[in-house]
């Protein structure tokens, strides 16, 4: 099958462990060789859409947050936000994380909060010392009706409806239209990708992607093996094979 959209997670898919490398760059080129279009799908803030817009040119949309936003290029070269979730969501993520830092004195959010929108993340070092801390905020998070999840370094946590999935099919109903999801693929290494190996007919896992398998409830469609198959070589490795 030769995509006519392909997304991908970025950190650890697109990057080496934590380094941009030329591979990346390379993806950038083979699909763009291909007219195909790359859309980057990650938990990252909105300013970190805004700097991959501005500076990879070979991109025109990017979904971040997790699903809650997009951030696009339009016709006239500005950088534009749209939300996955309902304004309102975002005023009561607005006032609860001010009731929350009221109510747990000396909490803080992390660093890059300040640059997100849709969501918000609380740094795990310190909580992790503290487990009746961390369960007291996750009680007032469940009786707010704040949704939260866990990353290796984060607490991060949500008002509304946000998924990878829910985004991707949203925005492929608006942007492109004259395709169905099964006409794209999704390249991912981790937990907040499951939503879309749950739901997304082709997904691919990088081979780094083995050190959380177990703890998935679904697998990606089609798993990498070997150490040449890591995240971006992986990427380009298997877009090579479908584009042939
Ligand atoms: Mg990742």
């Amino acid at each position: 099958m030769i995509p006519r959209v392909v997304f991908s997670d970025f950190d650890g898919t697109l990057t080496s462990h934590t380094d941009l490398t030329v591979k990346f760059f390379e993806i950038l080129n083979l699909l763009s060789d291909h007219k195909i279009p790359l859309v980057i799908v990650t938990g990252r803030s909105i300013s970190w859409g805004h700097f991959l817009l501005t500076h990879f040119p070979q991109l025109k949309h990017v979904i971040c947050e997790g699903g809650g936003v997009l951030v696009k290029r339009k016709q006239d070269g500005v950088i534009a936000k749209e939300l996955y979730v309902d304004e309102k969501e975002v005023t009561r993520l607005q006032n609860f994380t001010k009731s929350l830092l009221k109510k747990f004195k000396g909490l803080e959010l992390s660093a890059d909060s300040l640059g997100r929108l849709t969501d918000r993340a609380i740094e795990l070092s310190d909580l992790m010392i503290d487990v009746d801390r961390m369960k007291d905020i996750k009680t007032f998070m469940d009786k707010e009706n704040v949704n939260y999840s866990q990353s290796n370094v984060h607490l991060n946590f949500w008002c509304g409806e946000i998924s990878k999935y829910k985004s991707v099919s949203e925005f492929m109903k608006k942007y492109y239209k004259e395709y169905s999801l099964e006409q794209t693929i999704f390249f991912g290494d981790s937990m907040n990708d499951e939503s879309m190996f749950k739901d997304l007919p082709h997904t691919v896992g990088v081979s780094n992607i083995k050190e959380v398998l177990k703890k998935l409830n679904y697998e990606p469609s089609v798993v990498l093996t070997g150490e040449e198959n890591a995240g971006p070589q992986g990427v380009y490795n298997h877009l090579e094979s479908l584009l042939k």
